[in-house]
């Protein structure tokens, strides 16, 4: 018999071998010392206490969860306006957008977003063999005019994070609606609204209505940001029927867990804990906003944001790194991009009040050292 040698070794899809892994926020120093994480825009007021409450009745871990959480989709439904039926939760929004880009892309076709968008994008189209084009930015902003510019027969699925991330920017429900007259009804629409809860009370993009009227339409929120159970990985899409039932062929058998599927029903319940985390983000981002701005004679210009973080540009004497090794030694973690063509700008989840003055300080103090 043959001995087997490394050229044995299983070949991966050359679309696949060509992903790296996704990147999340660092928690370290190079030192190992831990910081503050300022770097995954988690909620730093933590979730509801209904949210440990419920945890904490959870039971039987022998027990598989329901598979379709019906009690979350029901509740999410009526918080809503949705009919359950057309709601499908996942693990975290991010299993159901790489749903949606698997169910209608593949090899040869285009996945198409913003120039600066969610970081997963590329690595979802990659995961299909699909292509993924970026359109180009308006000062950083997704443009919908850039966009539209962008589709070919090949573009199956355009996926638009609104509010961005890295950016943080919005477009309001006329360009959402705009960009979607625009496309051709058998391109997919994706509306990742992960930071939907940030936008001032009554306001949104429209995505709801969209979804509710037109076939080719998904919305996706998550229980990530606003919520701050991050850790449970909860998520939701809704959209046209045969859109919803797409995704459920192609999600995780159990893929919300118990404990998962209790936090997000507590979240949901508690609206008031969701206003106050709101209220107190937008306090704080407006307060380092203008600690940002009376820096602008240092280069340093902060782009508007509707979320819970900033992008902040470094353009003059102090670059990022200069920047993120002081706020690093100030005992914050915070997101340098360079990999999304962002070496010249950080992004910084908005802290606590005290979190924001204290990298607010270590910029500020950094940027006169450099002159
Ligand atoms: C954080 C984030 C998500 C949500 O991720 P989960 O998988 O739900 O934790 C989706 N889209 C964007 C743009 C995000 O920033």
């Amino acid at each position: 018999m043959r001995r087997p040698t490394m050229d044995d070794s299983p070949a991966p899809k050359p679309w696949i071998e060509s992903i790296h892994a996704y990147v999340p926020g660092k928690s370290a120093g190079g030192d190992g010392k831990p910081l503050v994480k300022l770097s995954a825009n988690e909620n730093p007021l933590g979730c509801s206490p209904a949210v440990l409450a419920a945890l904490g009745k959870v039971a039987s871990p022998n027990n598989y969860p329901d598979p379709d959480a019906n009690a979350l989709r029901a509740a999410i439904g009526a918080k809503h306006g949705i009919d359950p039926a057309r709601i499908v939760c996942g693990t975290g929004s991010g299993e159901l957008l790489h749903c949606a880009v698997q169910a209608y892309a593949g090899i040869g076709d285009e996945v198409l977003f913003s120039r600066f968008s969610f970081s997963l994008y590329p690595l979802l189209a990659h995961k299909v063999g699909a292509t993924p084009v970026m359109g180009a930015d308006d000062d950083y902003a997704a443009s919908v005019d850039n966009l539209l510019a962008a589709v070919t027969e090949r573009t199956k699925v355009v996926l638009l994070d609104n509010p961005n991330n890295p950016v943080g920017t919005w477009l309001p429900a006329s360009e959402v609606a705009r960009l979607h007259a625009g496309l051709p009804s058998e391109v997919l629409l994706v509306l990742d609204q992960a930071y939907a809860e940030f936008l001032p009370e009554g306001v949104d993009d429209g995505g709801f209505e969209l979804a509710q009227c037109h076939a080719n339409v998904v919305v996706m929120r998550t229980f990530s940001k606003a919520y701050g159970i991050a850790g449970e990985r909860v998520g939701w899409a809704t959209g046209a029927p045969p859109l919803v039932d797409m995704i459920n062929r192609l999600r995780g058998a159990f893929n919300v867990t118990s404990h998962g599927q209790a936090a997000a029903l507590a979240a949901i319940g508690d609206a008031e804990w969701v206003a106050h985390c709101r209220a107190e983000n937008a306090a704080a981002r407006t307060n380092f906003a203008a600690a940002m701005d009376a820096l602008g004679n240092h280069g340093i210009r902060i782009l508007p944001s509707e979320t819970n973080f900033v992008l902040v540009l470094f353009e003059g004497a102090l670059s990022a790194e200069a920047a993120m090794d002081a706020i690093f030694a100030a005992g914050y973690a915070v997101r340098h991009l360079p990999g999304q063509d962002l070496p010249h700008a950080l992004r910084i989840t908005i802290g606590t009040r005290d979190d924001m003055d204290a990298v607010a300080t270590a910029i500020r103090k950094a940027a006169e050292q450099a002159g």
